[in-house]
């Protein structure tokens, strides 16, 4: 993976980034060191109507239907610098307890989908379990797919391209790990940072009564 501060390859097993030093710690002091409950599709930035949530909505279950061990959410909002959108993103994979997944869907198997339209900006980060099939150039693909779309505002049908084309490129690495799924084996990492710690994260807040609802509390 890439260090979401300096960009440059890390492993994702990795405490802190060799490079610049940067840890979920500095995240945690950012934007909070509790969890966040939220739905998977988290609006906060008002850009979908009503009509348009249901669209949405339906595309994101759809995916999960036809991946049932994965899932994707989607959170909008003003997040202030651009750059900071990969390290907003991967702490809110880390924290959010998703309050519409089954408790057994792990957050490691989510795709997060995050768009900022004040800064137009929008980026995916994905969990530790996406690793083999899915890098840099393959979201970055998905989200030219919708460039078009969200420069005239159109964000659903946007968002609905980008799901596309996600499922498109899990199809088609899920082929190749069945016809070479020792290549496969070898690129996933063993659980540390975005492993192990999510889950007990996760655990954590199963038994913590008053989560803290940054996100809910703030719209
Ligand atoms: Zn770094």
């Amino acid at each position: 993976m890439k260090c979401p501060r300096c960009v440059q390859g890390i492993h994702r097993a990795a405490e802190s980034c060799p490079h610049c030093g940067y840890s979920q710690a500095d995240a945690d002091a950012r934007y909070g060191n509790e969890d966040v409950r939220m739905r998977c599709l988290t609006d906060q930035a008002g850009i979908f109507r009503r009509g348009d949530r249901g669209r949405v909505e339906a595309a994101m279950e759809a995916f999960s239907r036809r991946f049932p061990q994965l899932f994707v959410a989607v959170f909008t909002g003003t997040l202030g610098e651009v750059s900071q959108l990969r390290q907003f993103g991967l702490w809110l994979l880390n924290r959010a307890a998703f309050e519409d997944l089954p408790a057994d869907k792990p957050n490691e198997a989510g795709i997060l989908l995050t768009i900022d339209p004040d800064s137009k900006a929008a980026g995916i980060v994905f969990g530790y379990l996406l690793d083999p099939y899915l890098d840099e150039a393959a979201t970055f693909e998905c989200l030219s797919r919708a460039h078009a779309h969200w420069l005239e505002e159109r964000y659903t049908a946007g968002v609905i391209r980008v799901l596309a084309h996600l499922e498109h490129v899990l199809k088609k690495r899920s082929r190749q790990a069945r016809r070479d799924p020792e290549q496969f084996q070898r690129r996933v990492l063993p659980p540390g940072m975005g492993g192990d710690r999510l889950q007990s994260l996760r655990r954590g807040h199963r038994s913590e009564e008053k989560a803290r609802e940054v996100l809910e509390s703030s719209q």
